[in-house]
């Protein structure tokens, strides 16, 4: 067969034909798209994007009044200025201590700030000696993008105290603002926010309707929508995000809003069954049926939905504990993690091949003086122990000379070569704060942190099948694609990447 051939006449006939391979859906785990009957999505940051930036900014000023308002701290916090970006996600925060923390996939401290100036290095190294319990109460991770301005509100506000020299009580201030941000979720004042100004706050996705048309295989698959968004908001957004040409909710065979998850994967919520305009028709629906809008619910009534069948499910979802984690985990769904910032990532990883390049090379050459400090040391030792129990005097001279002798080399030698892997280490670190600085000015790479990946891309990879910026990046591929995992060999193997210097470098 021509593919070349095939493709043209496609194009000829006005079918758009899925050519373009690229590679912008990332395999963790094989998936043959064939063997998924059902597609869920969660909706916010998974079908919405939001524009980070002025969204944050409306938490910001949003949960600053709520902490003066609710909480009483004083009204000379609202001066407190907006800073985009500040934090990632996938940090920590300490609430006994107020840091920021960066952590890779092992869990060590490798970037904490505390108000707003980074640690030193010795602070950090207090963490190293502490095996961290991440899900305790004492750690607030950041893993959805609407936690990241109430890093930076924690950060600020501690600042603000600290300079002040007034009481600065670090875990009041961050449930303070836990329970600031979340009420301005709650009372509904984001969400209103938002649906009277879309095209401030949600970047358009035109391809989003083509893709779930697409991913609907023909009719032979079948798409729902579970969101913790209730269903007027779902609603707003969904209707804007499609367009108006096609009602949004024809592209679903189940709608289900104000789901509560984690919980509805775990737990019998009751559901409400909901007409087009959003009105209860039904206050407690036990059964979900075709084509309905629902709120809540819970999964047993949508894999009794699904009804017997060999095809598996794939859920796509931004949150790795609430949408990702506890769906494999509770059903074994298949799952795709969106990370709407990859795009960036891949943006600064294609334009630093060199630097990748000029990191392994030095980090070959430390392997090589490693090994050339350890020989000198041990030959030293050896020649000290052999000395000592032959009884010093007991080896005559002109041996007993040449072996001070070469003690005295070995030991000038060891200095140099640890002087020269001092700076080699400087060299390094600095080669990676470039790095680093190109991904984020504070905390490097959302996935990868030295030579690790971090605790989020850590996650992804334990959790998520699938990864990719956006939902409509599977219209780059045939609805049957067969997305094949790389192949990951184990360090004993011939396959591995070694980490030993080659000889001929
Ligand atoms: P989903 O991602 O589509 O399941 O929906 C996320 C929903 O959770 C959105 O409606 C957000 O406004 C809401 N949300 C995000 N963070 C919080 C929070 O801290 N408290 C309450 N609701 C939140
Ligand atoms: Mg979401």
């Amino acid at each position: 067969m021509n593919r070349e051939r095939v493709i043209e006449m496609l194009d000829l006939l006005g079918v758009s034909p899925t050519h373009e391979r690229m590679q912008q859906v990332f395999a963790i785990r094989d998936i043959p798209m064939k063997r998924i009957g059902w597609i869920g999505f969660d909706m916010d940051y998974t079908l919405a994007i939001y524009r980070r930036e002025e969204l944050d900014r409306l938490v910001h000023g949003l949960a600053l009044e709520r902490l003066v308002g609710v909480h009483g701290y004083p009204p000379e916090i609202l001066e407190i200025p907006f800073h985009p970006g500040f934090a990632i996600r996938g940090l920590c925060v300490d609430k006994s201590t107020g840091h920021l923390l960066k952590l890779n996939a092992h869990r060590q401290v490798k970037k904490a700030w505390h108000g707003l100036r980074p640690l030193e290095q010795s602070e950090i190294d207090l963490y190293w000696r502490e095996v961290l319990r991440l899900d305790s109460r004492r750690f607030m991770r950041l893993d959805t993008l609407f936690d990241l301005p109430e890093a930076y509100i924690i950060c600020a506000l501690i600042d603000w105290f600290e300079t002040r020299a007034l009481p600065c009580d670090f875990r009041k201030i961050c449930d303070d603002t836990r329970a600031a941000v979340d009420l301005s979720h709650q009372d509904n004042s984001i969400k209103a926010a938002v649906l009277a100004d879309k095209e401030r706050y949600l970047i358009p996705d035109p391809q989003l309707a083509a893709t779930l048309r697409s991913l609907r295989n023909r009719g032979r698959r079948k798409l729902f929508l579970v969101t913790n968004s209730n269903f007027a908001y779902t609603d707003g957004l969904m209707s804007w995000l499609v367009g108006a040409e096609q009602d949004w909710t024809s592209f679903f065979d189940l709608v289900v809003a104000a789901a509560s998850k984690p919980r509805f994967f775990r737990e019998s919520l009751p559901a409400q069954r909901l007409n087009r305009a959003g009105e209860t028709i039904e206050p407690v629906a036990t059964r979900f049926e075709h084509k309905g809008l629902y709120e809540g619910g819970n999964v047993e009534m949508i894999e009794q939905f699904f009804g017997d069948t060999m095809l598996e499910t794939l859920y796509m979802g931004d949150h790795i504990y609430g949408d990702i984690l506890v769906s494999k985990r509770a059903r074994g769904w298949r799952t795709v993690m969106i990370v709407p910032e990859l795009d960036e990532e891949l943006d600064l990883n294609s334009q630093a091949p060199s630097r990748y390049a000029d990191w392994d090379r030095l980090d070959r050459e430390l392997d090589l003086l490693n090994d050339e400090i350890a020989f000198v040391t041990d030959a030293r030792e050896s020649l000290d122990e052999a000395l000592e129990q032959e009884g010093e005097r007991a080896v005559a001279d002109p041996l007993r000379q040449q072996v001070h002798a070469l003690h005295d080399e070995l030991l000038d030698q060891s200095q140099r070569l640890k002087e020269a892997r001092r700076r080699l280490i400087q060299r390094i670190h600095l080669l990676q704060s470039q790095v680093d600085q190109k991904f984020h000015p504070h905390w490097g790479s959302v996935f990868v942190e030295g030579n690790d990946r971090t605790l989020f891309g850590d996650s992804i990879e334990e959790h998520a099948d699938l990864y990719t910026s956006r939902v409509s990046n599977f219209l780059e591929y045939s609805t049957e694609h067969y997305f094949r995992a790389a192949r990951v060999a184990p360090p004993h193997t011939n396959d591995a990447k070694p980490n030993r210097p080659n000889p001929q470098d």
